[in-house]
This record gives C-alpha cells, structure tokens and sequence, in this order.
C-alpha cells in the first residue's frame, strides 16, 4: 500500500462534470487503489489541436498497492468503459487519465513512461498537481515543478472551475 501516485484527469465531451465524477467512482472501486486527495477542477483552453471545447482537468493522488503497468491498465480501462474511442490524436475525449508520477520512479517502457512526459510544459496539469504538493519535484531535475510552472506560457488559459472547499459536490471525490 505504500506506492503513492498522482493520476491527470481530463475531459471535453459530453456532460464533463460526470466523467471526472464517474471515473473517480471507478478508481475508488477498484481494489488496491486509495483516494488520497484530489485537486480543485480547472477550466482549461485546449492546447496543440485547438479546433475543440474547453477542459475539465484535475489531478488526484492515490495509494495503491498496484504496479505502474497494472494502474495503467486500470486507467486504460476505466476510459474504454466510459466510452473513449480514440480518434484523432489530442483530440477531443470523454475522459483521459494519465499517470503522471509515481513514488519517484523513472519508467521509460513501451506503453508506459514515468514521470509522464511534458507534464512540466502543461499548465492544465501543473495547476492541480501544484494545488495537492507544491514542492513536489521530479527526481532528475534540479527545478521544482514550480519553477517550470512559473515559466509556463500557457497559464492564462487554465482558470479554477470549482473551487475544492465551500462546494458538496466535492463530497463525491473524498471518503
Ligand atoms: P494522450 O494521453 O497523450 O493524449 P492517450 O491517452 O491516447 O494519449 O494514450 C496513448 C498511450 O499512452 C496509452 O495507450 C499508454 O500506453 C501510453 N502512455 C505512456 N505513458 C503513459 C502514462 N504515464 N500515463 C498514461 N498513458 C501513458
Ligand atoms: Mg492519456
């Protein structure tokens, strides 16, 4: 039980409030995975293929007793249930979960890399990732991920949606 690790959740089809709220159900039924905390939601503008809706993004940090590989596939599966088809690349989604860290492992396997690259360019996963840990870091790098989100070009877009405190919905999230 004592591997810790941060899940990004994203969405920008359909009814996005529901597949955060459905996805993290599923994580939370799953045996071997703990909701630890979760992150306020943000609004986000699309980045790269921007011809597409607005996000939801979160992040949220589970314990689990599950290898990176099982969790991914965990994660791969939760999205196929709620309905993701893959189409164009970075393009529109019911929901995304990527794995973004886990302990301080560094994964680079096929279908599996960890910490997830480019996390440290995106502003939509730095925000939320920030709000739970701010001085988290990445064990290869010198800066802080606060460092790199202070450089990021791309915060203007990322506003808070729901503010974590003050809000029941977020009972949902939390044991
Ligand atoms: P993206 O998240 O980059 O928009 P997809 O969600 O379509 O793309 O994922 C494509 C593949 O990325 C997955 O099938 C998975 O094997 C791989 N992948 C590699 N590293 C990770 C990670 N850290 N978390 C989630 N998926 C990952
Ligand atoms: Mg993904």
């Amino acid at each position: 039980m004592n591997n810790l690790a941060y899940i990004a959740l994203g969405t920008n089809m359909g009814d996005r409030y529901k597949n955060l709220v459905d996805a993290i159900h599923l994580l939370k039924e799953e045996t071997g995975i703990f909701l630890v905390k979760s992150s306020s939601i943000y609004d986000t503008v699309p980045v790269g293929y921007t011809e597409q809706d607005d996000f939801l993004n979160m992040v949220i940090m589970v314990r689990t007793t599950l290898t990176p590989h099982d969790l991914l596939e965990v994660c791969l599966r939760i999205e196929k249930e709620l309905g993701r088809k893959r189409e164009i690349k970075w393009g529109p989604r019911i929901i995304d979960l990527d794995i973004l860290l886990y302990n301080q492992e560094n994964i680079e396997a096929e279908n599996l890399i960890v910490p997830h690259p480019r996390m440290q360019e995106r502003a939509f996963v730095l925000a939320p990732l920030l709000e739970i840990d701010s001085s988290i870091k990445l064990s290869n790098q010198k800066k802080s991920l606060k460092d790199y989100f202070n450089m990021n070009a791309d915060k203007e877009g990322v506003r808070i949606w729901k503010q974590k405190n003050g809000e029941d919905v977020f009972a949902l999230f939390e044991n």
